[in-house]
């Protein structure tokens, strides 16, 4: 039977990394792949993480399944971290958590939850998106749609966005980036959020928020503003939550699927139906990765320990932000790349074109994926002045 079996080329970023491993170019550098990087090139675990991975290892007493929500504690703790620890929300108790095999888990889960509950809704997504986003909605059998973000110039298209959410059929699902927008790194500013809501309050959309960089842009408080004013003045929201990227814990596939719901009444039925999706994708979340959220965050001081190291993450690549334009003064291009320091998270759309890209690659031996999207968290200090020379080069 597996005669008919088409091979199909490999992911674009495995490609680039495949590349670059080649490279013998002493000087190269890797702005492709989606990971956080420290100021040394790696992607290390937490202190916090690892204090928390100790203990675990002497207090766990089981390996027992977790149940399909996942561990009530997750929930505890994931819930007031995305939505406030004051939020109305739950106050009113309209929220329910999963826990999920990461933010993909919780996007896949929201998906099946749409197709199956939610019939004949299909789900807008922003042009262009997280590549995986066009692949999880239909996958579960969903029609999908883009509306614009980026404009030729390479600036956010908002006027583009929100007339397009206007025209997008009653009671579909919109599915939004919470901060960080990935790839392009342009976020809303407060006022567009509250435009956008009015759109999706008018045309009754049901908002998918993607949250999978809390804390990377402005502050853990500051990037949940979009997802929190959705939540606190609609009746129905979702949320996919990750804590891959801001406790480093990517392998370990740590999310949340949040539905919030007009009333308890309501949230308790959703809840009840996202426990059989749950259990029909993979059963039970895996608990690893939970158990290291939850020994942190009920921990005074390991919530403070964690705190400090996401500052610094979230530090380091505003800073670089700041330095790659500045290092591009003398060149005359701080104008032509003053975005970049505008935008928030760990990508830029950069604006390079693919045959800067290539050459850039070729010639330079930086890597970066052909749209212009670059990993900010792939610069340092000391690959600043290469990067920044190389650009100009090209850009002549
Ligand atoms: N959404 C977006 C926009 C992302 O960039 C990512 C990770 N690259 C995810 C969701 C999913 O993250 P994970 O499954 O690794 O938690």
């Amino acid at each position: 039977m597996f005669e008919q079996i088409e091979r199909v080329p490999g992911d674009a970023i495995l490609g680039l990394i495949e590349a670059f491993n080649k490279d013998t170019n002493p000087q190269k550098v890797d702005l492709g792949v989606g990971v956080y990087r420290d100021a040394r090139g790696n992607t290390p675990i937490m202190r916090a993480v690892k204090e928390a991975e100790a203990l675990l290892l002497k207090n766990e007493t089981t390996k027992s399944y977790i149940g399909s929500h996942g561990d009530p504690r997750y929930g505890e703790v994931t819930l007031p971290l995305v939505l406030g620890a004051d939020s109305p929300v739950l106050a009113e108790k309209r929220a329910s958590a999963t826990q999920s095999p990461g933010g993909t888990g919780a996007l896949r889960l929201a998906a099946d939850f749409i197709k199956s509950k939610l019939p004949g809704k299909d789900i807008w997504v922003s042009d262009p998106t997280w590549p995986n986003h066009l692949g999880i909605f239909p996958a579960a059998g969903l029609t999908l749609h883009k509306y614009p973000y980026v404009d030729s110039d390479n600036r956010l298209d908002f006027d583009g966005m929100l007339g397009a959410l206007k025209q997008i059929p009653q009671g579909d699902v919109v599915l939004l980036h919470a901060c960080c927008h990935n790839p392009t790194g342009f976020d809303l500013t407060r006022e567009q959020w509250q435009q956008v809501l009015e759109v999706v309050r008018e045309r009754g959309l049901l908002p998918l928020i993607d949250f999978a960089y809390q804390g990377f842009g402005d502050g853990l408080e500051e990037d949940a503003y979009g997802a929190r004013l959705m939540a606190e003045n609609l009746d129905e929201v979702l949320i996919t939550s990750s804590y891959s990227k801001n406790f480093g814990i990517y392998r370990e596939r740590t999310g949340c699927f949040i539905a919030i719901a007009k009333n308890t009444e309501q949230m308790e039925n959703v809840r009840s139906q996202m426990a059989i999706v749950a259990r029909e994708n993979y059963s039970n979340p895996p608990a690893h990765g939970s158990a290291i959220v939850c020994e942190i965050l009920t921990s005074a001081e390991l919530a403070a320990v964690w705190r400090d190291e996401l500052t610094e993450m979230r530090d380091r690549i505003n800073g670089l932000r700041r330095d790659f334009v500045e290092a591009l003064k003398p060149h005359g291009l701080d104008g032509t790349f003053a975005h970049v320091a505008e935008q928030r998270g760990m990508f830029s759309y950069t604006g390079l074109k693919p045959d800067q890209v290539d050459r850039l690659r070729d010639e330079y031996g930086i890597y970066m994926v052909r749209s212009g999207r670059a990993n900010v968290a792939g610069l340092s200090s000391e690959n600043l002045p290469y990067v920044t020379e190389a650009i100009a080069a090209v850009s002549k």
